[in-house]
């Protein structure tokens, strides 16, 4: 497997106020794998074009892509927690434009599958509002391209950040293109996110939420895979899966109230290259969303990257291996516990019973 991983020093211009989860230094423990991801035989490959206008608004109103551009030059506040300074809209046309550049690479059969390690990051953005850090909606500007420029008719969004992508919900709220499956921690920020907020009209069934109470674990994130993200996706049959990847469901996040670790999302990532595989001859590729403990971002992506550049060949992923040492603390194998499955249990029953109408669970 070839894997493309983009990271370029121009994310470190956009700078949100001192004191901020979402910052430089999230960029900078990224930049400083590059070597290691090169040790492994990812392709590193640097910011090479921004979004135009005309892509930003394949996901966003005219009138919001308009007001961001003008937001160029000059120090504003977009809402109690967003920001931007004079170089965020440039910047931000470069995250949304790092997606854009790997969907091409890897429809172009140049890379297997990319990692775009990118900010500021973008799934909290609605069709016309930042909130949550985000500017553009990387994500969905990705897929809206997939569908638009290479014709693609199923697109898979898998969000596991911590908290629900109600942007790249909203943006798909009716479109039955785009499956969207978020996990994530409820009751929580933004507020949205329950299992029976499933689309409407042709979308009706397209939207699947998975939202858990905080303290699950690799165990219970990965029975969520196991029992709801995989069986939906392997019904929906994508051609091209999209990952929503935020790390702030790991245990050392200062934000989220999971215990996910390095393992954990080494499985997840498993998870949606063997949907990937069977259905989009391996297409994936991934945004960095949150995660906002440097060390445990940089250990998870390392951990993702060994997966995605590796393959699974199969049969392993209920006992991932995380090859980080972190903190003198290797990761051994997770074995998906019962309790986790019991403790997955009670989120289950309601999420199957909101979507029994349209997928078999
Ligand atoms: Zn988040």
């Amino acid at each position: 497997m070839t894997t493309a991983f983009h990271i370029d020093e121009t994310y470190l211009r956009h700078r949100n106020p001192e004191g901020h989860p979402e910052r430089v230094a999230r960029i900078e423990a990224l930049l400083s794998l590059a070597p290691r991801a090169k040790e492994i035989g990812v392709s590193v490959v640097p910011a090479k074009r921004r979004a135009s206008l005309e892509e930003l608004r394949l996901a966003h109103t005219a009138e919001y892509v308009d007001a961001i551009m003008s937001t160029a030059g000059r120090s504003y506040m977009l809402d109690a927690d967003t920001f931007t300074v004079a170089e965020s809209f440039d910047v931000a046309t470069c995250a949304a434009g790092a997606m854009l550049d790997l969907v091409d690479r890897v429809m172009a059969g140049e890379f297997d599958n990319g990692f775009a390690a990118v900010r500021p990051p973008g799934h909290h953005a609605e069709s016309e509002r930042a909130m949550g850090f985000c500017l553009f909606n990387n994500i969905a500007v990705a897929a809206a391209y997939a569908l638009n420029h290479h014709k693609m008719e199923r697109v898979l969004v898998v969000d596991w950040d911590v908290h629900h992508g109600n942007g790249t919900q909203e943006i798909f709220w009716n479109d039955p293109r785009v499956l969207f499956i978020s996990l994530h921690q409820y009751p929580f920020y933004p507020g949205t996110g329950r299992c029976d907020e499933i689309g409407d009209g042709e979308g009706r069934g397209f939207t699947v939420n998975i939202p858990m109470p905080g303290g699950f674990g690799d165990a219970e994130w990965l029975a969520a895979f196991h029992r709801v993200v995989e069986p939906i996706a392997h019904q929906f049959k994508p051609e091209l899966v999209l990952v929503s990847a935020g790390f702030d469901a790991h245990a050392s996040d200062p934000l989220g109230g999971m215990r996910v670790t390095e393992a954990g999302f080494a499985a997840m990532a498993d998870s949606v290259l063997s949907i990937a595989r069977e259905h989009a001859g391996g297409k994936m590729i991934a945004a960095l969303e949150g995660g906002y403990d440097v060390d445990a971002l940089a250990a998870s992506v390392e951990a993702v990257l060994v997966r995605m550049t590796a393959g699974t060949g199969g049969g392993d992923t209920g006992t991932p291996r995380a090859t980080s040492a972190r903190g003198g603390e290797p990761s051994g194998p997770v074995p998906v516990a019962e309790t986790g499955r019991d403790r997955f249990g009670q989120v289950f029953a309601p999420v199957k019973a909101a979507l029994s109408a349209y997928w078999m669970l």
